[in-house]
C-alpha cells in the first residue's frame, strides 16, 4: 500500500490518474473553467475561507462532536467513534458544501443556482443556502425521487426554490444531473451550477473534496484527543457520489489508518464498474457492454448513483482506500443496531457504512479491539417512513 498518497490538488487538467478530467460540451468549458479561476484563488483567500468558517460554526453548528460508542463498541468488540454530520443544520454533510459553494456563486457576482438531487438533501441544503445568501434556486430531482421524498420536496419549496421533477430516463439522479447540466448550458451567464457531490468535470470532485475536508480535518484532530495522539485503526464512511468520504478520508490519507468506501450493493461502482465516462467525469461507472449506463438500486436514494467519484476510483486503483458493499436487509439491520444501542437514528447512507463494519467485525477483518472512526453522515429522519415501510413489508 502506498500510504505516501496524497489527496491533492489534481492542477488544471483535473485528472486523477486515469480519472476525472472535464468532459463536457464545448459551451460549459469556459464555466467550468471560470468556477475552477474563482474557487482556486477563493481558497487561498484568508477573507473567503474567513466568511465560510464563520458561516460553518455560527449557522451549520461546527465543529460537530466526535461521539464514543460505548454500546456499540460492545456489541461489535471494536472501539467505534462516530463523526456526527447528522448534528449539522439540515441534518447532513451537504450543507458544508453548499455553503461554500454559495460564497463563491457571490463572488462570481451570480443570482441563481441549479442543483441535481437525489434523496433531496442536496436540494434541501441547496435551497437552504440560497435562501441564506438571497440567491434563486432551481433543484431538478427525479421523479421516482420526488414520490420516495416528498417531505424534502416540500421543504425545499417552503425555503422558496422551485422543484422540477425530471420524467426522463430512470427518473432518478442521473437524470437530474443531466437536467440541471442542460439548465447550466442555458444560463451560465447568471447561474452556478452547485453540484452535490465529488464528482461531475473538473473542478467540481476537487472543489467539492476540499469544501468537505473539514470533515477529516476535525475528525482526525478529535481523534488524536481521545486516542493520545494516535489514529484509528479503521476510517470508515458511506459513498454515493463520495462527497463524505472523501472529505473524510482528506483528513487521514497521510495517517496508517485504513480507509474504506461502503457503496449500495446496487451501486457498488467500484467493485462492478468499468471505467467510463459520464456527466462530464471519466470514473468507474455500472454499464453494459455497449457503454449504456445501468441503473442503480437500493432503498437508499441517496447512494443510488451508478458511478463514483474520480478520485476515489484512483484510491481504490492506487489500493490506498478500499471499497465495499453493503445489501439493504444488512443496512436495515444496522440502522437498528445503532438506533438500540446508541439512541441514534442514523440515515440509510450511513447504516451502509455500520453494515459493512458489523459484517467486518464478525469476519475478523476487522480485529477485535480495533479503533474505528467512522462518519455518520446524515440523520434518519428523511427515511423513517421508508424505513417503516420495509420493517412493515416483513423484509427484514
Ligand atoms: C447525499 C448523502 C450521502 C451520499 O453522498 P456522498 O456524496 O457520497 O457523501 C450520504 N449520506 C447522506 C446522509 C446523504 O444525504
Amino acid at each position: 500500500m502506498s500510504s505516501d498518497l496524497k489527496m491533492a490538488d489534481p492542477g488544471p487538467t483535473g485528472r486523477f490518474g486515469e480519472f476525472g478530467g472535464m468532459y463536457v460540451p464545448e459551451s460549459l468549458v469556459p464555466a467550468c473553467a471560470e468556477v475552477e479561476r474563482f474557487f482556486r484563488s477563493a481558497w487561498q483567500d484568508p477573507a473567503f475561507r474567513g466568511r465560510l468558517d464563520a458561516l460553518l460554526a455560527d449557522y451549520a453548528g461546527r465543529p460537530t462532536p466526535l461521539t464514543r460508542a460505548e454500546r456499540l463498541s460492545e456489541a461489535l468488540g471494536v472501539d467505534v467513534f462516530l463523526k456526527r454530520e447528522d448534528l449539522t443544520h439540515t441534518g447532513s454533510h451537504k450543507i458544508n458544501n453548499v455553503l461554500g459553494q454559495g460564497l463563491l456563486t457571490l463572488a462570481m457576482g451570480k443570482k441563481r443556482m441549479v442543483a441535481e438531487t437525489g434523496a433531496g438533501q442536496h436540494g434541501v441544503a441547496t435551497a437552504t443556502a440560497a435562501a441564506l445568501f438571497g440567491l434563486e434556486c432551481v433543484v431538478y430531482m427525479g421523479e421516482v425521487d420526488t414520490e420516495r421524498q416528498a417531505l424534502n420536496v416540500f421543504r425545499m419549496k417552503l425555503l422558496g426554490a422551485r422543484v422540477e421533477p425530471v420524467r426522463s430516463g430512470s427518473r432518478t439522479l442521473k437524470d437530474a444531473v443531466n437536467e440541471a447540466m442542460r439548465d447550466w448550458v442555458a444560463t451560465v451567464e447568471d447561474t452556478h451550477y452547485c453540484l452535490g457531490s465529488v464528482m461531475g468535470p473538473h473542478p467540481y470532485p476537487w472543489m467539492v473534496r476540499e469544501f468537505q475536508s473539514v470533515i477529516g480535518n476535525e475528525a482526525r484532530e478529535q481523534c488524536r484527543k481521545v486516542l493520545g495522539g494516535a489514529d484509528p485503526d479503521f476510517v470508515v464512511a458511506c459513498v454515493g457520489g463520495g462527497s463524505n468520504a472523501a472529505g473524510t478520508f482528506a483528513g487521514f490519507v497521510s495517517t496508517r489508518a485504513r480507509l474504506v468506501g461502503v457503496e449500495a450493493a446496487g451501486g457498488a461502482a467500484v467493485g462492478r464498474g468499468i471505467p467510463g465516462v459520464l456527466h462530464g467525469m471519466r470514473s468507474y461507472l455500472l454499464q453494459d457492454e455497449w457503454g449504456q449506463i445501468l441503473e442503480a438500486e437500493s432503498i437508499s436514494a441517496g447512494l443510488d448513483y451508478p458511478g463514483i467519484g474520480p478520485e476515489h476510483a484512483w484510491l481504490a486503483d492506487a489500493g490506498r482506500a478500499e471499497y465495499h458493499s453493503a445489501s439493504d436487509a444488512e443496512v436495515l439491520d444496522a440502522l437498528k443496531l445503532l438506533a438500540r444501542t446508541e439512541g441514534i437514528i442514523p440515515a440509510l447512507e450511513p447504516a451502509h457504512a455500520l453494515a459493512w463494519l458489523v459484517r467486518a467485525t464478525r469476519d475478523g477483518i476487522v480485529p477485535a479491539g480495533s479503533t474505528v472512526m467512522m462518519t455518520l453522515s446524515g440523520r434518519g429522519d428523511k427515511d423513517a417512513e421508508t424505513v417503516m415501510g420495509l420493517l412493515q413489508e416483513g423484509s427484514v
